[in-house]
């Protein structure tokens, strides 16, 4: 039996039609610009966020960095959220790297970042204090999408901050396909934006970062510098153009199983689910942790891999297929119904 894992939707494997397309790309030196799939994969994914322009990254680690280290310089410094993955989950490369400070603050309980917040945070002109240069949003945040009219609210107070606008769009086409909107309704508010083909689009590698002409190309020199330039890329862009053109509709049908594990696990007492109508592909209950601990494990020995926590986080993706989830929930239903015998 296969096994189902809803640990992240980054174990999401290439399938079979994918691999043919690996196979088939035509591929030449990306460094000298040459490989014909990366240029396509780059065009194509600008066009599609609306931007002048487009860079290939090895991850959306690499894409967050160098798009900081291209916004900002010596002594910048970028507001982010405490828990956002560009401060806490990135090794501190834009500080280790950059000399880039990150100004964290709290986010509030539907993922934005309160402008009023990040207004007190930003550094008046003195000798004193780092240069306030950039504000970096995460969307989707734990499965939240960003309330469009927020997105606008945002562009606007760093427009008249004087502050560029990063997204961290790594799940950004969850937002689009939860919220009905083209992906460009989104990215349009931003001076840059990045993206990962692989986590629910399905490609093994990949990120993508978007924005104006120079600002890309200055991307591309820090990429270079970081150990991204890479060769017979086409091979893995090529990877990038079939999640894009093929996997992105289907990201509702990971957000219908979201919901269909949230009304499920919703009935079990010992779990409090957190029902928020604005998740996408994510799922989050918290239990007793020797209770969680336990789930955990029955659940493996029935091959489904979930990272218990203090909160646990249940993730849908194209590698859980519908027949999974009634399955899934059966197996909750069995664990807690052991649990009840004395
Ligand atoms: C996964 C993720 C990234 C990038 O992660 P990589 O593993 O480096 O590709 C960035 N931001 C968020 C919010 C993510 O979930």
């Amino acid at each position: 039996m296969r096994t189902i894992d809803l640990r992240s939707d980054t174990v999401t494997r290439p399938s079979e039609a994918m691999r043919s397309a690996m196979a088939e790309a035509e591929v030449g030196d990306d460094v000298y610009r040459d490989d014909p799939t990366v240029n396509k994969l780059e065009a194509y994914a600008a066009e599609l966020l609306g931007f002048e322009a487009a860079l290939f990254t090895a991850s959306g680690t690499q894409a967050n960095l160098v798009s900081i280290l291209s916004h900002c310089g010596r002594g910048d410094e970028y507001i982010v959220g405490q828990l956002a993955h560009t401060y806490k989950y990135e090794g501190g490369g834009a500080a280790v790297l950059g000399s880039v400070q990150p100004q964290p603050i709290e986010f509030e309980a539907d993922s934005t970042l309160s402008l009023a917040k990040v207004e007190e945070k930003i550094k008046p002109d003195d000798i004193h204090f780092a240069r306030t240069r950039l504000l970096c949003l995460e969307n989707t945040r734990n499965g939240k999408a960003l309330p469009l009219n927020y997105l606008a609210e945002a562009a606007s107070f760093a427009a008249a901050k004087n502050l560029r606008l990063h997204l961290d769009g790594a799940r950004l086409f969850n937002a689009a396909v939860k919220q009905q909107v083209d992906a460009r309704k989104i990215t349009r508010h931003f001076d840059s934006v990045s993206v990962c083909l692989s986590k629910g689009l399905g490609a093994p590698v990949g990120s993508l970062l978007c924005g104006a002409k120079g600002f890309i190309e200055e991307a591309r020199k820090w990429r270079k510098m970081t150990g991204g330039g890479m060769r017979q890329a086409g091979i893995l862009a090529a990877a990038g153009i079939y999640a894009l053109t093929n996997n992105i509709d289907r990201l509702a049908q990971d957000h219908r199983h979201a919901e269909l594990l949230t009304a499920g696990l919703t009935q079990f007492e010992a779990l409090a689910v957190e029902n928020d109508p604005a998740q996408t592909n994510m799922v989050f209950f918290s239990a007793a942790a020797d209770t969680t601990a336990a789930l955990a494990e029955f659940l493996r020995d029935r091959n489904i891999l979930i990272s218990p926590g203090k909160t646990t986080r249940l993730v849908t993706h194209l590698d859980v297929h519908p027949e999974d989830i009634q399955y899934i929930l059966a197996q909750f239903a069995e664990f807690f119904s052991f649990q009840r015998r004395p």
